[in-house]
């Protein structure tokens, strides 16, 4: 049975403070149409549960369509990082990641109806022990791989870097730490940063 860890669109959805907020309405009405009714929506590319594209923080790196799609679909594996303010490369070094190359991680319980204060911080470090494991893809439960405030985005970079692509804002409050079949295919917007994700998993 596969699972939905996506975070449901709405309005009043968590969004990062000054950025787009979701938004859908009915543009034209059944009534107005005599036929249908058509909605439209406007929102961040990185509201709820999202892929980000290197173009996101470096102006020469792939847009969101030019992505692989064979990177969004296969085995992943669910780590518990709860306890952890920081997740360290010491951390994640004493897991076995059983040959995954798709790594979620797990860092609160259930998703807030705000925005966060705090988030955990991922060690840039982190990136070159991925990509030591082969992994390619690195998700998380919470709004960014970095810190709110940061303006470096280290880890975003070491990531690319390494050729690990990203997927933020995954709901994981139902899921326990394992092994999963997974997909979060990115919708394919021409020249993107980012795009939103409908996101499922699946116990192996
Ligand atoms: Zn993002």
């Amino acid at each position: 049975m596969w699972i939905d860890i996506t975070q449901t669109m709405k309005k009043g959805m968590p969004n990062w403070p000054g950025d787009t907020p979701f938004s859908f309405e009915i543009a034209y009405t059944k009534q107005q149409t005599g036929s249908v009714n058509i909605g439209k929506i406007e929102t961040s590319l990185h509201t709820g549960t999202h892929a980000d594209a290197p173009f996101h923080f470096d102006n020469n790196g792939p847009t969101i369509d030019q992505l692989d799609v064979n990177t969004f679909i296969g085995d992943c594996l669910v780590i518990d990082c709860r306890p952890h303010s920081i997740i360290s490369a010491a951390f994640l070094q004493a897991i076995d990641f059983q040959g995954v190359q798709r790594i979620l991680l797990k860092t609160v319980d259930r998703i807030s109806d705000c925005f966060p204060q705090h988030i955990p911080i991922i060690d840039a470090e982190v990136a070159a022990l991925l990509k030591e494991r082969g992994v390619f893809l690195l998700g998380v439960d919470n709004p960014s791989v970095d810190s709110l405030t940061s303006k470096e985005v280290q880890a975003h970079h070491a990531l690319y870097a390494h050729q690990i692509q990203i997927i933020e804002g995954l709901d994981l409050s139902c899921i326990e730490p394992g092994l999963y079949d997974f997909i979060a295919l990115p919708l394919k917007i021409e020249g993107a940063d980012g795009a939103p994700v409908r996101a499922v998993i699946r116990k192996k």
